[in-house]
């Protein structure tokens, strides 16, 4: 199969090509423009002849369907700025690198609860059929809906979850003291 150059290639800047949510084990990545909007999800393909030569081969897009691909693309976008994430809501359009610098240079800072909560996230649960490499989209989204009715073994076992909702559950046992 034919790999492509960018993982989006809607011919916009490739430089507004933002990872969504969060960063996925391995090679796979999921971004979406920030521009005209459309998501792409697959795999690097790489080369490595020998350890530590690496050669970027292309990447292998990966088809999700429409309602997968409404319910992942309707997460926050992420970028590092100076070791912190800023999070940009997923309707958000930039026409250049230049606006869209502006507004990550006063969005707020943090990923967690909040942060994701506030620039939005989906209404509805995952739909089926969600790649075994995307999972955690779906855990994320079980726990931002924790209360305090979750019992602590819950969010202990999710604190174990790296690929997944860890970095949530801390947040909740701090807040709560456990
Ligand atoms: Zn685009």
């Amino acid at each position: 199969m034919a790999l492509s150059k960018r993982l989006v290639d809607c011919g916009c800047d490739e430089r507004l090509s933002l990872a969504v949510l969060d960063h996925l084990a391995g090679r796979s990545q999921i971004v979406a423009c920030m521009s005209c909007g459309r998501l792409a999800f697959g795999e690097a393909m790489v080369n490595e002849p020998q350890p530590y030569d690496v050669q970027f081969l292309g990447y292998q897009r990966v088809a999700l369907g429409e309602a997968l691909e409404a319910w992942l693309g309707a997460w926050p976008r992420f970028v590092e700025v100076g070791g912190e994430r800023v999070l940009l809501g997923a309707g958000e359009r930039f026409l250049d690198w230049n606006a869209m610098q502006l507004a990550i240079g006063t969005a707020p800072r943090g990923w967690g609860r909040e942060r994701l909560l506030a620039t939005g996230v989906p209404e509805g649960h995952a739909p089926d059929g969600l790649p075994k490499v995307l999972r955690r989209f779906a855990e994320i989204w079980v726990a931002l809906r924790w209360n305090d009715a979750t019992p602590v073994a819950e969010l202990k076992n999710a604190e174990t979850r790296f690929q997944g909702p860890n970095h949530l559950a801390r947040e909740e046992m701090t807040r709560r003291g456990v």
